[in-house]
Parts: C-alpha cells; structure tokens; sequence
C-alpha cells in the first residue's frame, strides 16, 4: 500500500469532517491487507462525550464491511500538524489490527510512522481476558454477595 494513497484518503476524508464545536478536523484512512482503503472523519455530537474520532469511523466501515485483516492508518487534521491517536483509538485499532502501522502526516507533506505496538505498549487485550477465563478465578469478598430480602 503506498503510504502516499492512503494519505491522501485520510485528507480527503477529513475535508468532510463534521466538527461544528471544536473546529478540528480529523481524517483518517485505514488499509487492508488486500489494499482497499477504508476512510472516515471525526463527528462531533452535541453532547460532546458522544463524538467519535475519525480512525474508529474508518476502521468500523472497514469492519461492518466484513474485513479483518489491516496493514496501516493514515491520520490528517486540520491543525496542519502531525494529530496522533488518542487513547481510546489505540486501544479499538490494538483489539482489531495489532500490526498496524500508523502515519502521521502534517501540512508540509512529512511523515512520521509508528507501530501501533509502540503507541500502545503493554496493552490491554482479548489474551488479558483469555488470563482471566483460564486463570485463578477473581476473589469474592463477603460485600459483594447479594442478599436477598424475603417478600411480606
Ligand atoms: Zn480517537
């Protein structure tokens, strides 16, 4: 996949961007492994904590259209500047494609490229929940065990 392509979806992406309060405009475009290219702006919601970021709206496209398999995320903004990540798209692109790459492009056309594994070292994950399912179970103290009332 030539990272420039995948740039260029990103800010055609973000040239759509519905962010009406914060004035950021996010795009972003992810690849599959087969080369399609899946894009997606942040949408802001009035209810601020409602707004979705511009990598999870391209990389859930991606996978309402079936695809599993992802080698990289170009991600734009308005700003001019590189606009990596926030947290919890690390952790969603951590769940669904472990081996991304991300890159980062500014206004000047330079890039900078990550793995998503450095971004997001010692994740939280699926096998953290296979530990638990398979490990020692978690302890239940006398507080949590409900009581319950007999009806008159
Ligand atoms: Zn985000």
């Amino acid at each position: 996949m030539p990272l420039g392509r995948l740039t260029a979806a990103a800010t055609e992406a973000m040239n759509h961007a519905i962010a009406p309060y914060s004035q950021f405009h996010v795009g972003a475009a992810i690849a599959t492994a087969s080369g399609k290219i899946y894009s997606g702006h942040n949408i802001e919601a009035s209810s601020y904590s409602l707004t979705i970021c511009a990598e999870r709206v391209a990389l859930f496209k991606a996978l309402s259209e079936g695809e599993r398999d992802f080698s990289a995320i170009a991600i734009t903004a308005s700003s001019g500047d590189y606009c990596p990540p926030c947290g919890a798209c690390r952790q969603v692109l951590m769940d669904f494609a472990p081996n991304l790459l991300v890159v980062l492009s500014n206004a000047r056309g330079r890039q900078k490229t990550f793995s998503l594994s450095s971004l997001l070292p010692e994740s939280f994950s699926e096998k953290s929940l296979q530990k638990h399912a398979g490990g020692t179970k978690p302890r239940r103290n006398r507080s949590s065990k409900v009581t319950r009332s007999k009806k008159a």
